[in-house]
């Protein structure tokens, strides 16, 4: 896609720092970490949702963050990381090329967790069971 800033940076046309790519997949540090070591990985091909993903590149998209994760571990630290997929414009997706964040975690590094609300047992029951019936 012409105007997508990662198909940019898989062709080399904006700079990046590149740190890991194969046939399917690439990964970089993100511009504007959360923590130290903040790493998006991507399909080389342009696909904006998880939905809209073949199942072969979102496995290589794992495979890739699977291969990656003891690097980073090695070369910052952390106590953990959060994987992350703002999957559309709703949920906080601002580059329309589905990625992978990476997100290495740190004591007292001022990130939280998603807080929960509480929903009822029946209220949860026919939810699921809607689910279910539409897959
Ligand atoms: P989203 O909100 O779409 O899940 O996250 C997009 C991420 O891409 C953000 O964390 C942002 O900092 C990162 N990002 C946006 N533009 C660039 C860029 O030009 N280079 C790099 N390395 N990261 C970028
Ligand atoms: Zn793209």
């Amino acid at each position: 896609m012409t105007d997508c800033i990662f198909c940019k940076i898989i062709k080399n046309e904006i700079p990046s720092n590149k740190i890991y790519e194969n046939k399917t997949t690439l990964a970089f540090l993100d511009i504007n970490p959360v923590n130290k070591g903040h790493t998006i990985v991507i399909p080389k091909q342009h696909f904006e949702t998880i939905e809209g993903t073949p199942e072969d590149v979102l496995c290589e998209i794992i495979k890739t963050t699977k291969k990656l994760i003891p690097a980073i571990n090695q070369a910052v630290n952390p106590i953990g990381v959060n994987l992350g997929l703002n999957n559309k414009s709703g949920a906080g997706q601002i580059v329309p090329h589905i990625h992978l964040h990476i997100m290495p975690r740190f004591n007292n590094d001022g990130h939280s967790l998603f807080g929960g609300k509480k929903a009822s047992s029946e209220e949860l029951k026919l939810l699921s069971d809607k689910i279910k019936n539409l897959l």
